[in-house]
Formats: structure tokens, C-alpha cells, sequence
């Protein structure tokens, strides 16, 4: 057990509901194993008080922050600084402070990332269908920009919000890459994607049987292609159970959450080496008690 005394140090996240987040579970486990003197906790901050509270947070000390909805776009207006990657997603999901305040990043993008980098592939020759036009489906876009992915499809089953994504992109480049669809092109893309990413709610509870592709669809899926679902419980959601029987490779949520948890660590500690392994299986068992 972890002695809290006058010299520990403080991370945390800001939501608002953040009762539910799972980032203070994974990131104290992994900073008592590292014996570092630091805890991490949530805070509940309703929007009208954003501003006032994320400047009392950092003149309290507190040293990074994790930001969740419904947070991610306002707090860009108090920042000192915002990196490239945030800019392009057009939302924040750490805070470090700096010499002149809050600087702002997204480690979504590279959350999302890590598990396809670990797979031996030519980007260049990957075409990616992302089911959903939502604030996670933006940095699955940057993601796989940043892959070197030539052409990038979006469906979504709003015409307005589909249209209003499309001309959402501040990076020309990332625009000009990008295809928006009606959800009901989706069996014409179908055969042609190598990388499925569902980033809909579609499977959750309490619906956990529900997929956003269909079997008789997931049948006509090409057995190279990849099938990712950001959904991180249940593990694993229908849409992976699909693709598994399909004989697809399939990463599910809870990597890209850990792993965006880790790369704001690396920022915070200014340490590369973060014991991944750690905040996975403190999520694990926290799945399995809960
Ligand atoms: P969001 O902003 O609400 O976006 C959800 C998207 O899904 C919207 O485009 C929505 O369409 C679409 N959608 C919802 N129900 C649908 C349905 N029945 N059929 C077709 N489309 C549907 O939510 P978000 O923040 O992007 O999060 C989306 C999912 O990703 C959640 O399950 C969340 O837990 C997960 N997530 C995981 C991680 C991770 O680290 N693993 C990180 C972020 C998010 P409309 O706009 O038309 O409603």
C-alpha cells in the first residue's frame, strides 16, 4: 500500500461525470510499481467551471492532467501551448504544466497506433473503413494519416454530421485523404477494406450482442484484413467475435486505452520505458472484481 504523505505529487483527469473513468486505477497501479512518490486521481468538474479549476489544479501543483468528456475541445482555449497532434485532431486529451501553463496534447492518436505498429504491414497499401463520425473517430483519422494510409473512409449514419466532419479538418492534408459515406455503403467497401475500425457504441452494453457489421458481411472480409474495436468491454465485443470466426486479426479497446495512458506518462515523467504490462492486467483484474 502506497504511503500519501506531504511530498506526493499529483496527477489526475478532469470529466465531468469521471466516476466511472478507468485511468486512476490503471495509473496508480503502474506508478506503485514503479515506487515513484506520485498518485493519481479524478476530478469531477462541471463545464461552467473548467477555466477556474484547471488554473487552480496547476497553481495547486498538480503536475498532468488527463482530460475526458466533456472536456476535450473547451480546455484548448486555456492552454499555453497545444501540440501539432491535438491541433489536428482538435481536441486534448493530456495536460502537462509548463513554464507558462497548461500545454495541451492527444495521445489518442498514438494509443490507437501502438498495436498496429507492432503488426508487420505496408500502410501505404491499407485502406481503412472507420464505422462512426464521432470525438474518438477523429483521432483514428489522424492515426491513420500519420500511418501513411493513402485513402481514409468515414461512415456515418447522419448525413449533417457526416458532411459537417468531412469539412471539419484544419490540415488540408488530412482532409484531402479523407471519404465520408452513408452507412449504407457499407457493403460496397466491405470487400475492399484491410482495416476495420469500429468506433460506434455498437456492442456496449446493453447490447452486448449487437455488432456493427453483420455476419453475412464479415463473411465477404478479406482474412488479411484487420478488425479493431474501440469498445474495451465487453472483451471480446460481438463485432471481434465475428471477425475472429472470419479468421481476422483483432485488437480491442483496452490496448489503445492503456496505451494512450502510457504515453501520458512518458510525457509527465519524461521516461520512455513504461511497464504497459502493469496498467493492462490492473484494468484486467478491475474488469474481472467489477
Ligand atoms: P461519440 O462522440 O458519441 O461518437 C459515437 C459515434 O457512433 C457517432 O458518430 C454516432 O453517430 C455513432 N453511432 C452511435 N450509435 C450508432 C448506431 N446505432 N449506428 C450507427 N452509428 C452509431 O463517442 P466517442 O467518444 O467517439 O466514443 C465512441 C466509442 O469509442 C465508445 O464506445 C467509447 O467507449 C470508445 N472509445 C474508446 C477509447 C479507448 O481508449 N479504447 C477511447 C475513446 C472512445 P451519431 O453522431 O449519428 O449519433
Amino acid at each position: 500500500m502506497q504511503i500519501i504523505t506531504g511530498k506526493t505529487q499529483l496527477f489526475g483527469v478532469i470529466g465531468h461525470p469521471v466516476s466511472h473513468s478507468l485511468s486512476p486505477v490503471m495509473h496508480n497501479a503502474v506508478l506503485r510499481h514503479l515506487q515513484l512518490d506520485y498518485a493519481y486521481a479524478a476530478f469531477p468538474i462541471a463545464p461552467e467551471n473548467l477555466k477556474m479549476a484547471i488554473a487552480g489544479l496547476g497553481m495547486s501543483g498538480v503536475q498532468g492532467l488527463n482530460v475526458t468528456i466533456p472536456h476535450k475541445q473547451s480546455v484548448m482555449s486555456c492552454l499555453s501551448s497545444i501540440s501539432t497532434v491535438a491541433q489536428q485532431v482538435g481536441a486534448v486529451n493530456t495536460l502537462t504544466m509548463g513554464a507558462k501553463g497548461w500545454e495541451g496534447t492527444n495521445t489518442d492518436v498514438e494509443g490507437f497506433m501502438a498495436p498496429l505498429l507492432k503488426l508487420n504491414r505496408d500502410w501505404a497499401q491499407v485502406n481503412p473503413v472507420i464505422l462512426g463520425n464521432g470525438g474518438a473517430a477523429r483521432a483514428v483519422v489522424v492515426a491513420c494519416y500519420q500511418l501513411g494510409c493513402p485513402e481514409i473512409v468515414v461512415v456515418g449514419r447522419n448525413f449533417d454530421k457526416l458532411a459537417q466532419f468531412q469539412q471539419s479538418w484544419g490540415d488540408r492534408r488530412i482532409k484531402e485523404r479523407l471519404n465520408t459515406l452513408p452507412w449504407e455503403a457499407l457493403p460496397a467497401l466491405i470487400p475492399q477494406a484491410t482495416l476495420l475500425v469500429n468506433t460506434t457504441p455498437i456492442g456496449m452494453a446493453p447490447h452486448p450482442h449487437q455488432s456493427p457489421v453483420s455476419e453475412a458481411l464479415m463473411a465477404q472480409v478479406t482474412p488479411t484484413v484487420i478488425a479493431y474495436d474501440l469498445i474495451y468491454t465487453p472483451r471480446p465485443t460481438q463485432f471481434l467475435k465475428l471477425a475472429k470466426r472470419h479468421g481476422l486479426k483483432t485488437i480491442d479497446g483496452l490496448e489503445m486505452l492503456v496505451q494512450q495512458g502510457a504515453a501520458s506518462l512518458k510525457i509527465w515523467l519524461k521516461q520512455e520505458d513504461i511497464p504497459v504490462k502493469i496498467m493492462r492486467q490492473a484494468l484486467i483484474d478491475y474488469f474481472g472484481q467489477s
